[in-house]
């Protein structure tokens, strides 16, 4: 009824941060339930992402809409000149809101920014997130800014 799926037994054979190998419960080889686990962990995410789109993305998808490119060129070249930075992310996991843009263009311990539309203000998306928030880490980020307790990124001089 049940079997090891491929996509499953690559997850193991790969040498990741568990080894190749490894299951992601730091035992060797393949386990049924773990594959069920982990089938159930994304179902979740997923579900609180498409929730958390609707709530904050104005398309409720990922993306820069059509219409809306060269206002978020603009946004990309006011986070390049504080940052002083080239900017790296993917365009694809950009989030447009009413009122900001995340940019998920981040390094370690940092998973992206937000770019007020109205205002100069920029705030940094750290990689803090509660252990049973389930969604991805930056929707923690996004959520704790909206709430008006985002991080202010302040140049540095
Ligand atoms: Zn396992």
């Amino acid at each position: 009824m049940s079997s090891i799926e491929d996509w499953y037994r690559k997850e193991v054979d790969e040498d990741d941060v568990f080894g190749a190998g490894i299951c992601s419960c730091a035992q060797p080889g393949y386990h049924i339930e773990c594959q069920w686990r982990i089938l159930a962990i994304r179902a979740k995410f997923e579900e609180s992402d498409k929730k958390l789109l609707k709530k904050y993305a104005v398309s409720e998808h990922y993306g820069v809409s059509k219409n809306n490119q060269e206002e978020f060129k603009l946004a990309c070249k006011k986070l390049a000149e504080r940052l002083q930075q080239k900017l790296e992310f993917d365009e694809t996991k950009v989030i447009e809101n009413e009122s900001w843009w995340f940019i998920p263009h981040g390094w370690i311990g940092v998973l992206g920014f937000i770019v007020e539309k109205e205002s100069d203000d920029i705030y940094i998306i750290g990689s803090r997130t509660e252990p049973e928030f389930d969604a991805y880490a930056y929707w923690h980020g996004i959520e704790w800014y909206s709430s008006g307790h985002g991080e202010l990124y302040e140049a540095q001089t």
